[in-house]
């Protein structure tokens, strides 16, 4: 299909993106790789009078790392987080997920930016970000914020950002945990059936910290804090990966479609949050 007439626009700054932003409001939208939202827009699902292309704005991409502290601008596609060595080595789940994202066309021109902004459930970054606890940074015409991504997500495709704001950095602290990205899909190329992040550290012979998230088991991404708490303080054995994973499975809340029933995904679920823990604590 071929979308409705709109207007190109391809400032080379952030300024000029949020000038057209303050001009039109919400009918003006951002392009970054286009992967989500070109077919969108062919399928007449999202009508964008005015499209602001990023490509041009080079203050929006790059990966820069400061000891632990790590900043990833929001045009960084996922084939350069897979290719950036110094990343591999200070938070290598991203490296992981990354490469369980759809097929290397996408990764050249899908960017992180837009995978944690699109809102769209089943995108693998923002479960990863919760879980990795990472803030992203808006930026619109009365300044800069910060929003952590455990906030920032309120519905299918409904977030904390303004419509006049640019999303232009997300921000981590490394920790040097055992790590693991799950996914179960029914193809290569699938968006998730379920997938979920886990971070898990030991302190001597017990788990010191856990975080576990997952994707598409929800309309938004779910961090679940109960499922860490389930392991912090144990040993990690099977009683506590098991009471973990239930804690999880608590706080999900499919929807059936095309991947399968409600009870279907939750049975797919539980393997994956399993298997993501267990996999992360082999590594801790
Ligand atoms: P765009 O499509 O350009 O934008 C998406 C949305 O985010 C738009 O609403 C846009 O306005 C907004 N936006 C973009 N950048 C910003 C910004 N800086 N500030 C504010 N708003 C912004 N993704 C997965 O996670 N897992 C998968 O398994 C997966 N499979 C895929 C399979 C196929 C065949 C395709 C085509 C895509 C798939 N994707 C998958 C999606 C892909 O990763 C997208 O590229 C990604 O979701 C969006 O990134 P983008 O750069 O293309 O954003």
């Amino acid at each position: 299909m071929i979308p409705s007439r709109f207007e190109y626009y391809r400032p080379d700054d952030i300024r000029g993106a949020l000038a057209v932003l303050n001009e039109h409001g919400d009918d003006a939208r951002v392009m970054a790789g286009g992967h989500s939202l070109i077919p969108m827009m062919k399928l007449r699902m999202a009508e964008v009078p005015h499209l602001i292309d990023l490509q041009g704005i080079a203050e929006l991409r790059g990966i820069a790392i400061d000891g632990a502290e790590i900043s990833i601008g929001a045009m960084t596609t996922q084939h350069d987080l897979i290719a950036h060595a110094g990343l591999a080595d200070a938070a290598p789940i991203l490296r992981e997920a990354a490469l369980q994202i759809a097929d290397p066309q996408v990764r050249y021109m899908g960017t992180v930016g837009g995978n944690v902004a699109n809102g769209d459930p089943g995108n693998d970054m923002p479960g990863l970000m919760q879980c990795l606890d990472a803030r992203f940074e808006l930026v619109g015409a009365d300044g800069t914020r910060e929003v952590a991504a455990r906030d920032f997500y309120e519905a299918a495709y409904m977030t904390a950002r303004d419509d006049e704001e640019l999303l232009t950095r997300i921000r981590f602290t490394a920790t040097g945990a055992g790590y693991a990205y799950e996914k179960q899909k029914r193809k290569i190329g699938d968006y998730a059936t379920a997938a979920c992040a886990a971070l898990i550290s030991r302190d001597g012979d017990r788990i010191g910290s856990a975080s576990v998230a997952m994707t598409n088991l929800s309309d938004v991404p779910v961090w679940s804090q109960a499922a860490g708490d389930a392991l912090v303080g144990s040993t990690g054995d099977a009683a506590a990966i098991k009471a973990a994973t239930d804690a999880a499975l608590a706080d999900i809340d499919p929807t059936g479609d095309n991947r399968g029933p409600v009870e279907f995904k939750k049975h797919v679920a539980g393997i994956i949050i399993s298997r993501a823990i267990a996999r992360a604590l082999s590594r801790a």
